[in-house]
C-alpha cells in the first residue's frame, strides 16, 4: 500500500487475517493456533498499529509484533480446552524495562 494521503480521515477499512496451525515438526498436530490480522485504510493505503502493551509471541495472550501493525491472537478450539498453557516467547518494550528498573 503505498497510495498515502496524508489528510485522509480514513473511512473504510480493510482487514487481513491469517490464521496458523503452530505444529513442533511439519506435518505434525498442532500443540497451538494463532490469528494474526492487519488493518489497513481501505482508502488510503495507511497501516494501524495495535495499542497491545506485549510484544512477541505468546500462546496464551494476545501479542503485538515490534512494529505494532500486526495482532497475535492466540486460539484453541472449543473443544479442546487443554491445548491452553504452551510455552511462547516475549519481547520487553524499553518502556517496561525502565519500570522494572526503577522499581
Ligand atoms: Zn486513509
Amino acid at each position: 500500500m503505498s497510495n498515502v494521503q496524508y489528510n485522509c480521515d480514513h473511512p473504510h477499512f480493510m482487514v487481513h487475517a491469517d490464521v496458523n496451525r503452530l505444529t513442533r515438526e511439519g506435518g505434525g498436530p498442532a500443540y497451538a493456533f494463532a490469528a494474526d490480522f492487519h488493518v489497513n485504510c481501505a482508502v488510503c493505503g495507511q497501516s494501524f498499529v495495535f495499542l497491545c502493551p506485549v510484544g512477541g509471541l505468546l500462546p496464551d495472550q494476545p501479542t503485538i509484533s515490534v512494529d505494532g501493525t500486526e495482532l497475535r491472537a492466540p486460539m484453541v478450539p472449543s473443544d479442546r480446552p487443554e491445548m491452553r498453557g504452551e510455552v511462547g516467547f516475549r519481547v520487553s518494550v524499553a518502556s517496561e524495562l525502565m519500570r522494572e528498573k526503577h522499581s
